[in-house]
């Protein structure tokens, strides 16, 4: 445009690459000043047992409370926080959230499954979070049993050699290690082998094609007898129909984790779930 103009600078500043960069400038300030201000809160998951409908872990996902767009999803701003180192400081919010929610809901006296929080390869790369989780743990005086990380592939495949040592010093904390949106990486196969790790979180894309098409059911039924030669376990997320559910009960995926049974929801509301024993329901099925 500015090239059109002929008169160079002044069009610049209504160029699309302008425009773009300072939207980014702009964002990427917002996002600052809402982790230094503490604009986020959790929202909780349960995932449940396959076998006998009960909850048997809960997902930690994080929200950005934006006082101009009121609450916003991850899709939002994990991206951005990624992109600008921002996801370490927020990480390190997320840590502690969770822990002192965990201890909230012990002095609470809640029948309590063990809880997971996502951590971001680049945040797994570049900071301390073996450190961090001890201090947290014993800040909050919260038994790591309560505590599980769950990272994706990517954080162990862009490891510059510390991965496999810090993800040895979780698990020997006693803080299960879950491999989120596992058959969606590069190397998944040879990660298994390298890495030791506690369960894998089978990606929503393949459950959203159970029942489509019989090559799903197949990868499942694999994917399933391989961890549980491994030692591992598997979960299935983003279940959303009775008919998804039934199949993977059927396949023996020992949990299952989607909008069907639960979405994620206030930690007050998970409060109430957990004080009732909440239940997945196998009725329709
Ligand atoms: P994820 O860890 O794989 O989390 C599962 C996502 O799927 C969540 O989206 C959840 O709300 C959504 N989901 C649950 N059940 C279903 C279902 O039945 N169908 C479908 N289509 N989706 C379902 P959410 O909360 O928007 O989070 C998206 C991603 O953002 C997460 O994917 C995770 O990678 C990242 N994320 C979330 N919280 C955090 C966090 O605290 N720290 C970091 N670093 N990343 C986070
Ligand atoms: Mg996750
Ligand atoms: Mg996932
Ligand atoms: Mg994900």
């Amino acid at each position: 445009a500015a090239k059109a103009a002929g008169k160079g600078q002044y069009c610049f500043y209504k160029s699309e690459q302008y425009q773009t960069l300072m939207n980014r400038i702009n964002s990427q300030a917002t996002l600052e000043r809402a982790v230094n201000h503490d604009q986020f809160v959790m929202h909780y998951q349960p995932r449940f047992a396959s076998a006998s409908g009960k909850m048997c872990g809960i997902e930690a996902l994080v929200r950005w409370q934006n006082p101009e767009r009121g609450l916003l999803l991850p899709q939002e701003f994990i991206a951005l926080a990624e992109a600008t180192g921002l996801i370490v400081p927020l990480g390190k919010l997320v840590m502690e959230k969770v822990c002192s929610q965990i201890a909230q809901w012990s002095t609470m006296q809640l029948p309590l499954v063990p809880v997971s929080f996502n951590i971001s390869a680049f945040e797994f790369n570049e900071s301390d979070i073996p450190g961090g989780l001890a201090q947290c743990l014993e800040r909050h005086k919260v038994p790591p049993e309560l505590l599980e990380v769950e990272l994706t592939e990517t954080a162990l495949v862009a490891d510059k050699g510390g991965a496999a040592t810090a993800l040895a010093t979780i698990r020997g904390m006693g803080v299960k290690c879950l491999i989120d949106d596992f058959g969606t990486g590069f190397s998944s196969l040879s990660q298994l082998q390298r890495f030791d790790t506690d369960v894998l979180k089978i990606d929503q894309s393949f459950a959203a094609e159970l029942g489509r098409t019989e090559k799903t059911a197949t990868f499942f039924r694999a994917i399933v007898s391989l961890a549980h030669a491994l030692g591992m376990g598997v979960v299935a997320e983003g279940v959303e129909t009775a008919e998804q559910l039934r199949m993977l009960l059927e396949l023996e995926c020992e949990e299952v984790q989607g909008y069907y049974m639960c979405s994620p929801v206030p930690a007050a509301e998970m409060a109430i779930l957990l004080e009732k024993r909440f239940r997945m329901s196998l009725d329709a099925l």
